[in-house]
């Protein structure tokens, strides 16, 4: 022994947190409780800083994905990237994921199992990155995050209140690749989630100062 102190440092309360998720990121990279880890070269659990103020969920990885274990990394995350620009956003300060980890084959939707199984991963990612605001990118996570909200041709760019949460539902950038006419509502959406964004994370007026006490007042006056 040389006098050192080698017990572990306790972490902090962010540095659990990230050690938490790093847990659930594990799992997600082995997990079997669908058919879908059969066909995957790797599961893709999201990437971005914990705790994160937005959040992005969009449908599940795709080739690209899928080979980098990334999410958002092929022609849609190029323009998801474009779209978070033009609001002044990075990727580094958004956490990214999507409702089902690893790829569906020849990336056809998601099967009701699949994302059932997947969306305890959904939820805890959640628990944990406490965002106050999630992007819900096209009609799959709609489903998953705000059931029954009806379309995303309907609801996209409004902004739904859940607890603590706000969550703006918008077209996948996937789908605006395949129809262009769909390229400029999601730049004008975006536009909304700047407005929602200023207004949501603006730090807290600074409080009231304490009422002049009547003495004081008094002495004032008498300056
Ligand atoms: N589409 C998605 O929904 N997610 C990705 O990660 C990539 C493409």
């Amino acid at each position: 022994m040389d006098g050192s102190d080698e017990r572990p440092q306790a972490a902090s309360p962010e540095g659990q947190t990230d050690l938490e998720l790093e847990a659930v990121h594990a799992r997600i990279r082995v997990c079997t409780l669908c058919g879908l880890h059969a066909s995957r070269t790797q599961a893709v659990p999201g990437s971005g800083p914990v705790p994160a103020d937005v959040m992005i969920v969009g449908e599940a990885p795709g080739f690209n994905e899928d080979v980098q274990g990334l999410p958002f990394v092929g022609a849609a995350g190029r323009l998801l990237d474009t779209l978070l620009e033009q609001i002044g956003l990075s990727r580094q300060q958004v956490f990214i994921t999507n409702i089902l980890k690893c790829r569906p084959p020849q990336n056809r939707d998601p099967m009701p199992n699949e994302v059932e199984s997947c969306s305890p991963y959904l939820a805890r990612q959640l628990a944990l990155i406490k965002p106050k605001v999630v992007l819900v990118l096209g009609r799959h996570a709609l489903e998953r995050l705000l059931p029954g909200q009806g379309s995303i041709s309907r609801i996209h760019g409004s902004l739904v209140r859940r607890g603590e949460v706000a969550y703006v539902p918008l077209y996948h950038p996937a789908a605006a690749l395949h129809n262009g006419a769909l390229v400029a509502d999601l730049e004008s959406d975006f536009d909304r989630v700047k407005a929602y964004l200023d207004k949501l994370l603006a730090p807290p007026p600074p409080p009231p100062p304490p009422p002049v006490q009547k003495q004081e007042a008094e002495q004032l006056r008498l300056l």
